[in-house]
């Protein structure tokens, strides 16, 4: 048997700590959310979904493990 060698790696799942760019309020969502992330404050969309990796259109802060 051949080894496989075209493995999907798998997507690093974890959690960040983002910072909206208009208002400066911090929040941790999932780095592959699959519902669009807004701000709690002023309602601006920070994450966007892809169908993969979710788009951060935020600061990343801090990547929590
Ligand atoms: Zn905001």
């Amino acid at each position: 048997m051949e080894k496989y060698s075209n493995l999907i790696p798998q997507p690093q799942t974890r959690f960040v700590k983002i910072r909206c760019p208009d208002c400066g309020t911090t929040m941790v969502t999932y780095s592959h959310a699959s519902i669009p992330v807004k701000c709690p404050k002023c309602g601006k969309v920070l994450v966007e979904p892809t169908g993969g990796k979710a788009l951060i259109v935020a600061e990343i802060v801090e990547v929590l493990r």
